[in-house]
């Protein structure tokens, strides 16, 4: 018998720096303000978590979600961590509108019980409708919205370290800016593909015109992310039947029943996971209604470090079926706290096969 007991759970707040201000068209931010659970079995194993809200995207903060956790972890203490999903569960219900809090303790809960096992995380997933995929993946780089020569010059740092894929936000009322911006780069860089991310700045016809106006940019158009506002489902819907550009919904879906509202609207073509905005448990939920209602699955995050990365890495490997990954903000950081796990090189994330993350704290 295992001993996998939740004896303890810890909270430590920590900024981490980044390289350059990331700014989209809800935010601007440039120290990424997190969090870090450590979760102790009763034998001594540890599982680790991040908490990392997006203030403007979800409204919550570090401060509230770190201590949303801490208060959370009364319910996880003294149980088992085989009885993860039932402890998700339960941690919906105790703090629905704090996904951030949630996530931390849940992927500190998965990894504790990954490594207890032996089995490296993506293994979990198998379990939970997962079908295995572990192979080297390649990730997109996104470009916040700095000015033009800013962006530019990282747009070609990027490509030059091998990036194939940019995102690029756009969503600015002024859609001339985002078309001209899209075309420079495009022809400056005639090998890379794109993913336009809008974040809600658009209304029906400026995404309608800014689809058309790209047409002979399609072709490397690998999807546009939100492009109207989340509760615009029928926006959403209208755009999708008439786009020959894949549209994916991201602000749209935070939980299982917006998908499901997705879905029956055919208001997305994919949808862009974020286990920080819906937390561990229900990202599975949701990545399994849009594949069986046979819409494209995206990956994506916050402003995590590697850690929070690495478990959505793990859905990519044990979950499949996941094409487009935005698995970048690590690489925006001017500094790793984590040693061990999956790895970069350049766009290139290989996989770890250590137990659970296989990352322990760089400090310790
Ligand atoms: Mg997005």
């Amino acid at each position: 018998m295992s001993r996998d007991v939740i004896a303890s759970v810890d909270v430590v707040s920590a900024d981490i720096p980044l390289t350059d201000p990331f700014v989209i068209s809800r935010g601007r931010i440039s120290v990424a303000e997190v969090a870090f659970v450590r979760l102790t079995l009763e034998d001594g194993t540890c599982g680790f978590g991040e908490i990392a809200p997006f203030a403007a995207l979800t409204g919550e903060t570090r401060d509230q979600s770190a201590g949303d956790a801490q208060r959370l972890a009364a319910t996880v203490v003294g149980r088992e961590a085989g009885s993860w999903w039932d402890i998700a569960a339960d941690l919906e219900v105790a703090a629905p509108d704090d996904p951030a809090a949630r996530v931390g303790l849940e992927c500190a809960l998965a990894d504790g019980l990954a490594r207890s096992r032996g089995v490296p995380l993506h293994a979990l997933w198998a379990e939970h409708g997962g079908v295995a995929d572990v192979r080297e993946r390649e990730t997109d780089v996104t470009l916040p919205m700095l000015d033009d020569a800013r962006v530019q010059a990282l747009a070609e740092s990027w490509v030059g370290r091998g990036f194939r894929t940019l995102k690029l936000k756009v969503g600015n009322p002024d859609i001339e800016k985002d078309i001209a911006r899209v075309e420079s780069l495009a022809r400056r860089h005639p090998r890379v593909d794109f993913i336009l991310d809008a974040n809600q700045g658009y209304d029906r016809a400026a995404a309608a015109t800014f689809v058309e106006r790209l047409a002979s940019l399609h072709e490397r158009i690998r999807l546009i992310e939100q492009p109207v506002a989340r509760d615009d489902i029928e926006g959403m819907a209208s755009l999708c039947a008439s786009s020959p550009v894949a549209i994916a919904a991201d602000e749209s879906v935070f939980t299982l029943p917006d998908v499901q509202r997705v879905i029956a609207a055919k208001a997305a073509h994919v949808v862009n996971l974020k286990i920080m905005k819906s937390g561990l448990a229900q990202t599975i939920e949701i990545a399994r209604a849009a594949r069986d209602a046979g819409l494209g699955l995206m990956i994506g995050g916050m402003m995590e470090t590697r850690l929070a990365m690495g478990v959505s890495f793990s859905l990519v490997l044990g979950f499949g079926g996941i094409d487009h990954l935005d698995l970048d903000t690590p690489l925006l950081m001017a500094d790793d706290p984590w040693v061990g796990g999956y790895t970069y090189d350049g766009p290139r994330m290989i996989p770890s096969l250590e137990p659970g993350l296989g990352m322990r704290p760089k400090s310790s």
